[in-house]
């Protein structure tokens, strides 16, 4: 009699191999059959129809802040997450200068939407350096494991001060200063280095995060210091194929292919799709393939949903949120404004405004009715 039995599930091993159909069987604690037809169990668990995996690697999260407080990491451990990489898009918690706190936090609240209370809240800050900052969370125990990555923003401001934060050129002194940084993360244990080139990650002031317009010496150097610590992704956020920053797709993946041929590193990068520019993701993918065939290692990071914002009336956007006849309601609470919003007339008339707010952020998240849809509770 086995401990516990899964019946029946669509078993994806983790070998690589093709999913096939099967009993898993566990005893004290360990698989002792996965596949085939399993005898009785002390407790079965009907998964027909289900997947079972060994877990899921989610390599783009943000929980740099969570995991100094929540040893759950959720909600990723209910998806069936098993390792998180955080510490992406060039923002995060370390290094972290005393007075920098603050800022730290709304620069993650502006790119990530995570609320600044939360965060304040919820972290000690009880590092200053990264490796500092890596042995705050091995101090606690985690459910999943985790993955961090040295963010530019951070290591810009450390390095650089106001300068660095206000995006301002570094001198070859802040270059150095700044691979020393990366460099000593590597070291001490982080998986790779993070930073942005896309105008739409802002701080809650609208400041483009750190680094966004990095130059090839900034970026090379930097890559350097990875190269020097043996090991370590570069991991870019881009606004590649939703038409961001004008013009500087081929530019930016030619640096990221130098690089990569430089350290030999792998170089990983965001790829979105957005029907702005529909075509851009289809260039981006020709020009990166042929990088690879040079020898560099990019790969990219393709989301199943371009956009991934939580929208609502009590959330940081929607829809409506610059439409006249909701921006004259938008003080109301929040029973009030729905109790307007519910009238014939009001919604009439919101539905054939147009939107003051026409950026491209705007355009590509607020405009997109065919790729929202209702979040079930
Ligand atoms: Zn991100």
């Amino acid at each position: 009699m086995h401990d516990t039995v899964i019946r029946g599930a669509r078993i994806v091993n983790g070998s690589g191999g093709p999913a096939f159909t099967g009993d898993i069987a566990i005893e004290d604690g360990r698989f002792v059959q996965a596949g085939g037809k399993a005898g009785p169990g002390r407790r079965e668990i009907d998964a027909d129809g289900l997947l079972a995996t060994p877990g899921f690697v989610d390599v783009h999260t943000h929980y740099d802040g969570q995991a100094t407080w929540d040893p759950w990491l959720s909600p990723s451990g209910w998806h069936g997450v098993t390792t998180a990489v955080m510490g992406n898009c060039g923002v995060g918690f370390a290094p972290a200068a005393p007075d920098r706190h603050d800022w730290l936090i709304g620069l993650m609240e502006g790119v990530e939407d995570i609320p600044g209370t939360a965060l304040s809240e919820g972290m000690s800050w009880n590092w200053e350096t990264f490796p500092e900052y890596l042995d705050a969370l091995e101090a606690m125990p985690h459910a999943l494991d985790i993955g961090t990555q040295v963010p530019h923003g951070a290591v810009r401001a450390y390095a650089m001060g106001e300068r660095g934060a206000a995006n301002e050129d570094p001198t070859e002194g802040d270059i150095a200063a700044m691979a020393g940084i990366v460099e000593e993360g590597l070291r001490a244990g982080a998986l790779g280095f993070s930073s942005s080139r896309t105008m739409l990650h802002r701080s809650i002031d609208g400041e483009p995060v750190p680094g966004t317009f990095a130059g090839h010496d900034e970026l090379m150097g930097i890559g350097r210091a990875c190269g020097r610590a043996g090991h370590g992704v570069f991991e870019i956020a881009t606004d590649f194929g939703i038409g961001g920053m004008d013009g500087r797709f081929r530019d930016d993946v030619v640096w990221m292919r130098d690089l990569s041929r430089e350290t030999g590193l792998p170089v990983s990068f965001i790829l979105a799709q957005s029907d702005r520019s529909p075509g851009d993701w289809r260039r981006i993918l020709d020009w990166t393939e042929a990088a690879v065939a040079e020898g560099a290692r990019l790969r990219m990071q393709v989301s199943a949903r371009p956009a991934g914002m939580l929208m609502g009336f009590e959330s940081s956007m929607h829809p409506f949120m610059g439409h006249p006849s909701y921006m004259e309601l938008a003080h109301l609470p929040l029973a009030a404004r729905v109790a307007r919003l519910s009238d014939p007339e009001v919604r009439a008339r919101l539905l054939a405004e147009d939107s003051i707010r026409q950026g491209k952020f705007d355009s590509y998240v607020f405009n997109h009715f065919a790729g929202m849809f209702p979040l079930q509770s």
